[in-house]
């Protein structure tokens, strides 16, 4: 398969709002069961060991009207909770059995509140992820927190999680998470090869899919990529940060490449690299997912920062790594983590001399021109002056 071809078939699954690929998969099989989860992270293993499918819902982007979510919300908060009442309210949800809402905001917490009022019957949990990263308190917590989540998968499913299949599951999302990382370091390596929009759209597509048929498409894009054949331009490498859960349009992530850069990072659908290591699959499988979020996972912004001095060492660690040239700030409007985080993330580049420059977005931003500008003319200065 081309690039092409796998760019247009992951295009297709982005636009369509009706979740047309997990319908098929549940309707495939009789009794099969699906469970939507918001951003940013949940251990999908538990949900896939169960023989349900996890799915992505990221919002409903710049296709979807929003007319009854615009009521459920004051209009200074971000659009995903918005959208996603609207998906909710127009159907487009109603073959989704389970609703997880990680936590990671207040808004998100309200959502899921909301959503147990206009789905009654229908499973919804706020899924809680521990802010200790002591094995004895926030491990403990975490283990508990996850053995629930199990239990209420086997109930939903009909299905016994054993140790076994949890265990088989962590295997496979390790395979997984290693190809993620393999395009990732791929775009680093050659961004002139694996534009950002392919990438983003790459991995869009593994929240629609089951795990097993993304496994596929990512071995077929790295395949496709090595293949290609496209010129270098003078170009800034950038990493793009501050995204949450609310995802830009696309149009946003092709004008920054259009502009004169190379995103060479960035923290768009972090639930696929969230866990950085692999798991272990041979003990304990909750254990090991615990140890994993405690450990290894990634110190991003949407991750509860319990040292002052951690803070933005991740995001200067990936300017180091991927040797980028500057970075730009893109959150959500009204994301209050996000642009609460911002001023420290932006002293932290700017005592270690990392040119950045910020702004804002709605998932459904229709204008380009100013981003384009703004990206445009930092590109230039970076190529001109630093
Ligand atoms: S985009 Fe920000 S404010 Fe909105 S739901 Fe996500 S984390 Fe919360």
């Amino acid at each position: 398969m081309s690039t092409a071809e796998i760019i247009a078939r992951c295009e297709e699954l982005y636009e369509d709002t009706t979740f047309a690929a997990s319908r098929a998969w549940k309707e495939a099989v009789p009794g099969r069961k699906v469970v939507g989860f918001m951003p940013v992270y949940i251990p999908e293993e538990i949900i896939h060991a169960a023989g349900m499918l996890p799915l992505g819902i990221l919002g409903g982007g710049d296709n979807l009207e929003v007319i009854h979510g615009d009521a459920f919300y004051q209009s200074y908060i971000c659009r995903i909770p918005r959208s996603t009442i609207e998906l909710g309210l127009t159907g487009r949800l109603d073959f989704v059995d389970g609703m997880l809402f990680p936590s990671i905001c207040d808004v998100i917490r309200n959502l899921s509140g909301m959503w147990k009022l206009m789905k009654p019957g229908v499973y919804a949990k706020y899924f809680d992820v521990p802010q200790n990263y002591r094995d004895d308190i926030g491990g403990e917590y975490y283990q508990n927190e996850m053995q629930e989540l199990r239990h209420d998968m086997e109930k939903l499913s009909g299905n016994t999680i054993t140790d076994e299949a949890l265990n088989n599951s962590i295997a496979i999302y390790n395979e997984h998470r290693q190809l993620v990382r393999d395009v990732y370091a791929m775009r680093s390596a050659e961004p002139w090869k694996v534009p950002s929009s392919e990438v983003y759209l790459v991995m869009r597509a593994g929240q629609v899919l089951p795990v097993e048929e993304h496994i596929v498409m990512l071995k077929e894009y790295l395949a496709a990529v090595v293949k290609e054949d496209k010129p270098i331009r003078d170009k800034c490498r950038i990493i793009t940060c501050g995204s949450f859960c609310e995802q830009p349009p696309l149009n946003m992530i092709k004008s920054i490449e259009m502009a004169g850069c190379y995103v060479v990072d960035d923290d768009y659908m972090l639930v696929n690299r969230w866990l950085m290591e692999e798991v272990p699959t041979d003990g304990d499988p909750i254990k090991s997912l615990a140890d994993a979020f405690l450990h290894h996972s990634a110190d991003s912004s949407a991750k509860y920062c319990d040292t002052q001095e951690k803070v933005g060492q991740y995001l200067l660690d990936s300017v180091i790594k991927n040797k980028a040239e500057g970075v730009i700030f893109a959150a959500p409007s009204f994301c209050d983590p996000a642009l609460l985080e911002r001023p420290l993330l932006s002293a932290k580049m700017s005592e270690n001399n990392v040119p950045h420059i910020s702004f804002k977005y709605a998932e459904n931003s229709g204008q380009m021109q100013p981003i384009r500008e703004q990206a445009g003319t930092f590109a230039d200065s970076i190529k001109l002056w630093s």
